[in-house]
């Protein structure tokens, strides 16, 4: 295919905690003139088949992918999955015991919800079939009951790392992780390395380490990072020989300011940002 100039290689769909159903997603997508994408929902492939279905119908590019959580301290350890086969027995194996934890976190989290006084049953949250629940359905319901005026103040009070009724989910540490993802065939990616909370002396170690476990590139341009920080992180994957990659991490209602294809202030994700080797890995042709 013909690069397109506007891409976006990390946002999620109602099969994980974005508000848009797959297919609906990659219309949305399409409108916004994005011509080569990927669908990398929390812990789940439940969103891939609807929305590559939608990509094929309209002639977008596409590419199959997944976020997954790993254990990591003081900070958020996201590692993206690329281009792997979906179908993959271990992948699947994994992604189950993924879906376990999360169901036991939400339980442990609405057991404390309610010992704070603030009771919420399941039938509470709106998740659709098959959802991978999270802490934004929880949220949202919060905010439904009006125990809270708002989803910031649900994470700051309740949810968050600090928060009254947190409880974590991840399984895995990065070594596991990275290799659910190379053992399906993927492109092992991590995800807005700022969100680690590393200090700059310790980023480019620890990202070296990761790349020990197999780690093939790092996702510099993600909306949550500033304009120095994208720069900053391509400059590491340089002196690393890792890949750079690039995502809006489009939750649609759930985080109103992030825009698919879209970086902090607007500015759009361009497909010249990418390593061509991303894309000659995963077989798109770059003509
Ligand atoms: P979980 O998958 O349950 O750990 O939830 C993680 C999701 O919660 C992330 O994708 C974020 O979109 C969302 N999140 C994390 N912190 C906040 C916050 N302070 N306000 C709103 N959403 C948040
Ligand atoms: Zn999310
Ligand atoms: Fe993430
Ligand atoms: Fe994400």
């Amino acid at each position: 295919m013909n690069l397109p100039g506007l891409v976006d290689f990390h946002c999620h769909s109602t099969a994980s905690d974005g508000s848009l159903a797959p297919a609906q997603l990659v219309e949305a997508a399409a409108a916004q003139g994005i011509g080569l994408m990927a669908l990398t929902d929390h812990d789940t492939v439940a969103g891939l088949a609807p929305a590559r279905a939608k990509a094929q119908e309209l002639g977008i590019g596409w590419i199959d992918g997944i976020e997954l959580s790993a254990k990591f301290a003081g900070g958020h350890l996201h590692i993206l999955g690329y281009g792997f086969d979906p179908t993959h027995p271990g992948l699947l194996a994994g992604l189950s015991a993924f879906r376990q934890a999360r169901k036991n976190r939400l339980t442990k989290i609405l057991d404390k919800l309610s010992h704070c006084g603030l009771p919420l049953e399941e039938a509470d949250l709106d998740l659709s079939e098959g959802t991978s629940p999270g802490r934004p359905h929880i949220a949202a319901a919060m905010v439904a009951k009006e125990y809270v005026k708002d989803q910031n103040q649900a994470f700051d009070e309740y949810l968050g790392h600090q928060g009254k009724a947190y409880a974590d989910k991840e399984i895995f540490g990065p070594q596991e992780t990275i290799a659910l993802i190379k053992n399906a065939g993927g492109l092992a990616v991590v995800a807005h390395p700022i969100s680690l909370y590393l200090k700059r002396s310790e980023l480019a170690d620890y990202l070296e380490y990761l790349k020990g476990l197999g780690l093939d590139g790092i996702e510099a341009y993600n909306s949550s990072h500033q304009n120095d920080q994208c720069n900053r992180l391509v400059k590491i994957a340089a002196q690393l020989d890792l890949l750079v990659t690039g995502g809006s991490d489009f939750h649609g209602t759930a985080k109103p300011l992030v825009q698919l294809g879209r970086l902090k202030k607007g500015r759009k994700i361009l497909s010249k940002w990418i390593s061509p080797q991303f894309f000659d890995t995963l077989g798109i042709e770059t003509t």
